[in-house]
């Protein structure tokens, strides 16, 4: 694609980084065919393609950013676009270029909703609270919020445990608050593995909400908390290990979001390549899992965040083959299921209706259990449906 940004935001890191991007897209299309949000509406302007175009009017001053935002703000940051791209277009990262130089500021309902969010989900000892009253005031809060307070409230894990390895296990902020049960059932799988856990007391939010709202200091805030975080107990561990495949795809990309601070690049780099998806850590260990409900018949929903974001696409279906469960086919499984980090609060119709069509892919041969691997898609696929949504690793034994 031809550009003409301006020379002083091609001479920033970013504006250098915006004109690469936008120049490897051939403008072909084919992207906007496996776009969930180009589906629901038919509109260019709600696909790949189309919001590339807008960026780059973005940064010529050729388009408004109200315009854009629009546009933008639909976008579920799934990166299916980046898997179909033939031509490489690092789409998601364009994006979050996009939304910083946007900025985070939105006006009216949105506007408070937003600054609510970052607020309450970016502090797992805030959140615990808020959802603990939130139960009883429920019926108080708009529909979008009211689904996000969870029924009861889990706590982090109560301690480390030892083994001839150890790993240093990511909480993540909603996944202690709401799914708890899911790294206790990973600690006592390792243990019985004679591998110790470990968490990082100070460990704070990954930045990915941040982020995906385009507010650059606050993301940058979160990610150096952590790298002080989790960079001094590196040398205690054999890796970082992430059950939210949410949180760990944003983990891994923190070497590239510091590399502009001397101060962090190099620990941040370090405590990227540490860090793996828990599908990944136990991938050489597939030999010595069993499956802790035999015979029941699983319909497995990868997250954007795992077989988009991370490329991670087959492992976690072989792990759960290889303990003894049968994989029910899934149609579009490449699609979102409308969680999306704050996109189910921030976009509730679109949200709701991919919710609805990826309930209907994942029941249509009746299974027993749903399957996925982030606390987002969980809540809220459980939201919709009767049928059990556990993490693949409640599974495990
Ligand atoms: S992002 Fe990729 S698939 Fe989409 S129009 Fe550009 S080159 Fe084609
Ligand atoms: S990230 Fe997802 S919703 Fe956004 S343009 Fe790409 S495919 Fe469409």
């Amino acid at each position: 694609m031809q550009t003409q940004l301006p020379a002083e935001f091609i001479a920033t890191d970013r504006g250098r980084r915006a004109n690469e991007i936008l120049r490897s897209c051939v403008h072909c299309g084919f992207c906007n065919a496996t776009c969930p949000t180009y589906q629901l509406s038919g509109d260019e302007l709600d696909g790949p393609r189309g919001r590339i175009y807008l960026i780059k009017e973005l940064f010529e001053g050729a388009a408004s950013p109200e315009r854009v935002t629009q546009h933008l703000d639909r976008c579920l940051t799934c990166r299916a676009c980046e898997t179909t791209c033939p031509s490489g277009v690092a789409y998601g990262e364009l994006a979050d270029i996009a939304r910083i130089q946007i900025g985070p500021r939105r006006l009216g309902r949105q506007g408070v909703l937003r600054r609510l969010l970052q607020w309450l989900v970016s502090d797992a000892r805030r959140l615990r609270l808020l959802s603990r009253i939130g139960k009883y005031v429920r019926f108080l809060l708009p529909r979008a919020l009211a689904s996000q307070v969870p029924d009861s409230v889990t706590q982090g894990l109560a301690g480390s445990t030892q083994g001839t390895q150890r790993v240093l296990l990511l909480q993540g902020c909603a996944q202690q608050v709401t799914t708890g049960e899911v790294n206790e059932s990973l600690q006592t799988l390792l243990a019985d593995l004679d591998i110790g856990v470990i968490t990082a007391p100070r460990e704070g939010c990954c930045g990915s909400l941040d982020l995906h709202l385009g507010d650059e200091a606050k993301t940058l805030d979160a990610v150096r908390n952590n790298v002080d975080a989790l960079f001094p107990l590196l040398n205690q561990v054999n890796a970082i290990v992430s059950t939210a495949s949410g949180c760990g795809v944003t983990v891994k990309d923190y070497g590239s979001l510091m590399a502009a601070d001397p101060a962090y690049a190099e620990r941040a780099a370090r405590v990227a390549e540490a860090t793996l998806d828990v599908s990944e850590y136990l991938g050489g260990l597939e030999a010595t899992l069993t499956a802790k409900f035999p015979g029941k018949r699983v319909a497995w929903h990868p997250p954007c965040s795992l077989q988009h974001g991370q490329q991670l696409e087959g492992l976690v279906e072989r792990l759960l083959v290889a303990a003894g469960y049968e994989l029910l086919p899934v149609a579009d499984a490449h699609l979102c299921c409308g969680s999306a980090g704050t996109y189910s609060v921030l976009q509730p119709v679109w949200s709701d209706q991919l919710r609805q069509n990826k309930l209907q892919a994942l029941q249509f041969h009746q299974p027993d259990l749903i399957a996925t691997a982030n606390v987002g898609c969980q809540t809220h696929l459980a939201d919709g449906t009767k049928t059990p949504v556990m993490h693949w690793i409640e599974l495990l034994s």
